[in-house]
């Protein structure tokens, strides 16, 4: 578990290796410049707080011009179910109107968040929408419609977290993707 040793007891099982993490948002960073145009105006939508650090590191392996935004949004509580309730807390500051727009999530479970983000943001007039999430879990998915364009990794029905997701805010600075295990949510 390397630097990330206080949080050792806590997890079941790590799934996704920082150097897998590493090498994989690599090659997302080659996708994505290869689906724009240099002369594109994009602005990269970071959804808080799980998709900082994937934002950071996807950020700086794609080489076309970006501008970065953020916006909150939160459908779970301290719970692993989501609620289905989509609150914003923080909106976009960019105005979208005929710009690309490339949202950066950290997570696809239920679908409901997102779907929820994509059907609002829609209504500002952008010139495309795409996603990129760094994690998916099909088995979980109620809108069945709602795809990333750009897909890290498919993981089964399991609570995870590090690499900037959380349990009630905590384990986002670990280094890795892992599987938290029960005893510390039930
Ligand atoms: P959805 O609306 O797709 O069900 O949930 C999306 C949001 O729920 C994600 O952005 C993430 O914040 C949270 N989420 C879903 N699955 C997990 C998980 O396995 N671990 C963590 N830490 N958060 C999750």
């Amino acid at each position: 578990m390397g630097k990330n040793t206080v949080f050792a007891d806590d997890i079941e099982e790590i799934i996704i290796s920082e150097e897998k993490l590493k090498t994989r948002i690599r090659e997302l960073g080659e996708e994505i410049t290869a689906a724009y145009n240099e002369d594109d105006d994009i602005v990269m939508l970071c959804i808080l707080r799980g998709a900082v650090l994937f934002m950071a590191d996807l950020a700086r392996e794609i080489d076309l011009p970006v501008v970065f935004d953020f916006m909150d949004v939160s459908s779970y509580g301290a719970s692993t179910e989501s609620s289905g309730v989509v609150r914003i807390i923080k909106d976009m500051e960019e105005n979208i109107e005929d710009r690309h727009l490339l949202i950066v999530e950290d997570i696809i479970d239920t679908g409901r968040t997102l779907k929820h983000v994509v059907d609002m943001l829609h209504t500002r007039s952008p010139k495309s929408i795409k996603i990129v999430t760094l994690l998916d879990k099909p088995e979980r998915r109620v809108q069945k419609e709602l795809e990333a364009d750009f897909n890290g990794f498919e993981i089964p029905d399991k609570f995870v977290v590090g690499y900037g997701l959380d349990f009630a805010e905590k384990y986002r600075n670990l280094s890795f993707i892992g599987v938290l295990k029960e005893k510390m949510y039930s």
